[in-house]
């Protein structure tokens, strides 16, 4: 999944891996496990969390890669969700995949206009610290520095599938449904 924040990411992501019988990988998911739980580690991850600013690298991947390997053992595949999010991380997902015999079939771009962004995430500003307005509004500078241009790095590489995500919830996974649903055929 490559989307920027408040596009739907997390909840077309569930979807997609309970329909085809993947796990869900969501790397901001299982930072904010840590941070609630306060361990050591989620204490230096809620500072970046807090800011809006992407988690380093090497932390990134020491807390993503064991997921990737155990559920391209126990199923074969899996949905990543918010990894990866710069072109260091794109090499090391590609890398991951190799290791594990699962390249990436799709790469699923939730598109959508900033209106749209910004007001859904003002939308759930209540439930996630990091969707007040300041921080949402730096997440999404940093998605169009860091993130953005991976729209290119795979489209340059065919398996860019482009969902307008300014549609209905269930609109936008059956739009999904039916592209992932050839591929995998
Ligand atoms: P959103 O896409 O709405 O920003 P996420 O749950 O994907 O939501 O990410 C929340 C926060 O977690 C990010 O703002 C960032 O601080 C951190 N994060 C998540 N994934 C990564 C990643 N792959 N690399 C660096 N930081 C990340």
């Amino acid at each position: 999944m490559l989307a920027p924040p408040g596009a739907g990411k997390g909840t077309q992501g569930e979807r997609i891996a309970a329909r085809y019988g993947v796990p869900h990988i969501s790397s901001g998911d299982i930072f904010r496990d840590e941070t609630a739980r306060q361990t050591p580690l989620g204490k230096q991850l809620s500072a970046y969390l807090d800011r809006g600013d992407l988690v380093p690298d090497d932390l990134v991947l020491s807390l993503i890669k064991d997921r990737i390997v155990a559920a391209a053992k126990e199923s074969g595949g899996y949905v990543l969700d918010g990894f990866p999010r710069n072109l260091a991380q794109a090499e090391a997902a590609a890398q991951f995949a190799r290791e594990t015999n699962t390249s990436a079939q799709a790469v699923v771009y939730l598109d959508a206009t900033a209106d749209v962004l910004v007001s859904r995430l003002a939308g759930r500003g209540e439930n996630r610290a990091d969707d007040s307005a300041a921080v949402a509004r730096h997440r999404l500078e940093v998605y169009a520095e860091y993130t953005q241009p991976l729209v290119d790095y795979y489209a340059a590489r065919g398996i860019l599938v482009k969902i307008d995500a300014a549609a209905a919830v269930d609109a936008v996974s059956q739009q999904i449904f039916s592209v992932l649903d050839r591929i995998k055929d």
